[in-house]
């Protein structure tokens, strides 16, 4: 079972590196909302950070129908203090009372937890030595916070911390987890496309020649804050319109005008910058 995710990069965010790094998160840190008592869903809580995000900002918010992530993960967020902030991907639970909905958000939950790891080359081990935390361990063996987060909300739904873990080392263990925006889509077959390298506002990105026309690796997206959804075998989904990108090296590759609207590109020497 995989999970699509929404991403709706909240724009303007700063890109500060983690203590080992850009792109070199230890682990992951499980948090709640918080916010019983009205609706709550990864939608509005990723609207409502739209407005916040200067007081603080996590990485994904997931309810019963969606994960919806607002903050590239290779960059830290502010999510539970400095020490925590510095090392972990964060995850925000909505708070869900039905059981039925509570489940379908669990269930997500524990993909995209496990997924992350797998993601970045994570192993599964336990707070306080290890790679998945709650804000509670945070509080207790980093400081710089004090919140308990989320071990009461899933206490309340009968899962206690040391259950939790069990059911994300049961799905870390699993062998092939990997997030739908990560394709692991390879073709047995597939036409052997020349490697290029375009410049994209600056940065080098991957791209092939697909019949003369440039496809980029769909993280340049990042570059423009484009809100994509990755629908599987190079099919994404576009600021709303379907495009058929190309599965290579198990990667995707989509055409280098859908990354922005209006882009203007110069190809030199099988590089282009806008
Ligand atoms: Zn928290």
């Amino acid at each position: 079972m995989t999970y699509p995710i929404t991403i709706q990069l909240i724009p303007g965010l700063p890109h500060r590196p983690y203590r080992k790094g850009p792109g070199k998160p230890e682990g992951i840190v499980f948090h709640c909302t918080d916010t019983p008592g009205r609706p709550d869903t990864a939608a509005t809580e990723a609207s409502h950070e739209q407005r916040t995000w200067q007081q603080a900002f996590v990485h994904f918010f997931v309810d019963d129908t969606s994960i919806v992530q607002v903050a590239n993960t290779d960059f830290l967020c502010f999510g539970a203090g400095p020490n925590g902030n510095s090392r972990f991907v964060q995850i925000e639970l909505c708070m869900l009372e039905d059981p039925a909905k509570f489940q379908e958000m669990y269930q997500r939950s524990i993909w995209l937890g496990a997924s992350l790891l797998h993601q970045y080359g994570l192993s599964f081990s336990a707070a306080p030595e290890g790679t998945v935390w709650s804000h509670q361990d945070v509080s207790r063996y980093l400081g710089g916070t004090d919140h308990e987060d989320p071990v009461h909300y899933l206490q309340s739904h009968g899962i206690s911390w040391n259950r939790h873990l069990q059911t994300l080392f049961a799905e870390w263990s699993k062998p092939v987890n990997k997030p739908a925006s990560n394709p692991t889509c390879r073709p047995v077959s597939q036409p052997a496309y020349r490697k290029l390298s375009v410049l994209v506002n600056g940065r080098f990105y991957a791209a092939i020649d697909v019949d003369d026309t440039t496809y980029v690796v769909w993280t340049a997206l990042n570059e423009f804050n484009t809100p994509y959804e990755y629908r599987g075998n190079g099919l994404m989904t576009v600021r709303g319109q379907d495009i058929q990108g190309v599965v290579f090296g198990g990667s995707t590759y989509l055409p280098w005008s859908c990354l922005a609207p209006g882009i203007h590109a110069a190809k030199v020497d099988w590089s282009f910058t806008v």
